[in-house]
């Protein structure tokens, strides 16, 4: 493999990315958008970004991803995209019929300057919207931020469709952030167990995660409606789930509508999850049910029945700064060791924070917020781990150290199931905690001598 000529020796790089560990804003954008009912995303610019994306997008959940593209040809490059995402927004209506199109941007219309407000308002006033039918956007230009931003940015265009009101309806906005159909599907139960009537926007579970039924439906059955967005101001409060992808959302609902957020870490492992419980539990003033304190109590179980074999194991994790936060304060509380933290996305509060949830480990944990993974790799060369977590990038990392690698977080392009078991909850927990120990039992019982080989571990 290629990657086994990485140097041990650490240079000084400023300028220079490799193996970056983030991809571009509009991948987030177009996953938030499909997110949302009877939606069409559209790509203003040229065909191979959109291309890019879809794919990116139909490998990882192993589902047709339909999107819209401006087609960008040399004139659009030198006079503006204008007069192609109106012909476009035309045509998509007309012959695919969506409820609604989200466009986002890419790095050649937001380099002209195209301004989508003002496009999708001409394209209003010139009929081209059919009646009932919404359009609406979100700048994501990639040279800044990365794939989570453009998340961000297309969900609080979502929070920017809410109608002023003065009517409050008893709901509470969720904003999961980028997480799994499943784990969306995972927040509903557990909302649904406290008896929290919720709006969840994005919501793509049904969506990315549904069933073969026989019957192919361009526009599948879940995802949050534009009925409920323009509701979204009359709720009773929003709980954001991760810094980076949620809660600029939310805090729009909160000083243009006087919606009240609440910020919390994605509800991943013992910790984080005990606190998004303890903020539905007061929003619906209720007290837990016996069903949630369960299945706590078997995550809890099943971390002092197999905390000998978790205790002090060194760890390498990259992905996203959300993701990341709580994974990291997760593998704390189980007594591993995330020695090496990396990130693509920029965010200097990343750092500390991460600094901060290892500040009692026994090793120096090394972090960095827009790292990369050639990075990672020397890090990991000029001291080993005992597990590496991350995206499917990884196992080039993994297969030439030979460490035992979870795949973990975006894009997966080489297994399966990520779609449909979560990890968020107090039963993703469990998950990711079986995973974890197979692996690391796995890899006990491939080097232990005969002599020592058990059954019973
Ligand atoms: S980085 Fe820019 S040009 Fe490249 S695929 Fe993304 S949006 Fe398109």
């Amino acid at each position: 493999m290629l990657l086994r000529h990485t140097p041990t020796e650490i240079s000084d790089r400023k300028t220079l990315v490799i193996n970056p560990a983030k991809t571009c804003q509009p991948i987030g954008a177009m996953y938030a958008a499909l997110g949302v009912k009877g939606c069409l995303p559209h790509s203003h610019g040229s065909q191979g970004c959109c291309a890019y994306h879809r794919s990116m997008l139909t490998r990882h959940y192993k589902e047709p991803v339909s999107a819209a593209t401006s087609s960008f040809t040399e004139g659009a490059s030198v006079f503006g995209g204008q007069a192609n995402l109106i012909q476009a927004i035309n045509n998509i209506f007309t012959v695919y019929e969506p409820e609604v199109i989200a466009v986002h941007t890419t790095c050649l219309s937001e380099t002209i300057g195209d301004d989508l407000t003002q496009i999708i308002t001409k394209a209003s006033k010139e009929g081209k919207i059919p009646e009932g039918k919404t359009v609406f956007g979100a700048p994501t230009p990639s040279y800044v931020g990365s794939h989570v931003t453009g998340f961000s940015n297309m969900v609080k265009a979502m929070a920017q469709l809410a109608e002023p009101t003065s009517q409050k309806n008893g709901k509470v906005n969720i904003i999961p952030g980028w997480v799994e159909p499943c784990d969306m599907e995972e927040i509903k139960r557990l909302c649904s167990m406290i008896g929290v009537d919720i709006t969840m926007f994005p919501d793509t579970s049904g969506v990315l995660n549904g069933p073969l039924s026989g019957e192919y439906k361009m526009f599948p059955d879940g995802g949050v409606t534009i009925k409920e967005l323009k509701e979204a101001g009359q709720a009773t409060g929003t709980i954001a789930l991760g810094e980076w992808c949620s809660a600029d959302g939310a805090r729009w609902l909160d000083s243009k509508h006087k919606v009240p957020c609440t910020v919390l870490d994605m509800p991943f492992g013992l910790k984080a999850t005990d606190r998004f419980i303890d903020v539905l539990r007061t929003v619906a003033g209720a007290s837990i049910p016996e069903s949630v304190s369960y299945e706590r109590g078997q995550l809890v179980d099943m971390i002092s029945d197999m905390h000998q074999y978790l205790y002090g194991k060194k760890v390498a994790i990259y992905g996203d700064p959300d993701q990341l936060i709580s994974m990291v304060e997760f593998l704390r509380s189980i007594d591993m060791c995330p020695v090496y933290v990396v990130t693509g996305t920029p965010g200097k509060k990343f750092e500390k924070r991460i600094k901060e949830l290892t500040a009692d480990m026994p090793y120096e944990c090394k972090v960095k917020a827009k790292g990369d993974m050639f990075l990672m790799h020397q890090w990991i060369k000029n001291e080993p781990v005992d597990l590496l977590m991350g995206n499917s990038y990884g196992k080039y990392i993994a297969r030439d150290e030979d460490i035992p690698f979870l795949r973990w977080g975006f894009p997966i392009t080489d297994r399966q199931g990520h779609q449909y078991f979560p990890t968020v909850g107090y039963k993703g927990g469990l998950r990711l905690l079986e995973k974890i120990l197979g692996l690391l039992m796995d890899r006990i019982d491939r080097d232990t001598p005969e002599e020592t080989f058990e059954l019973v571990l």
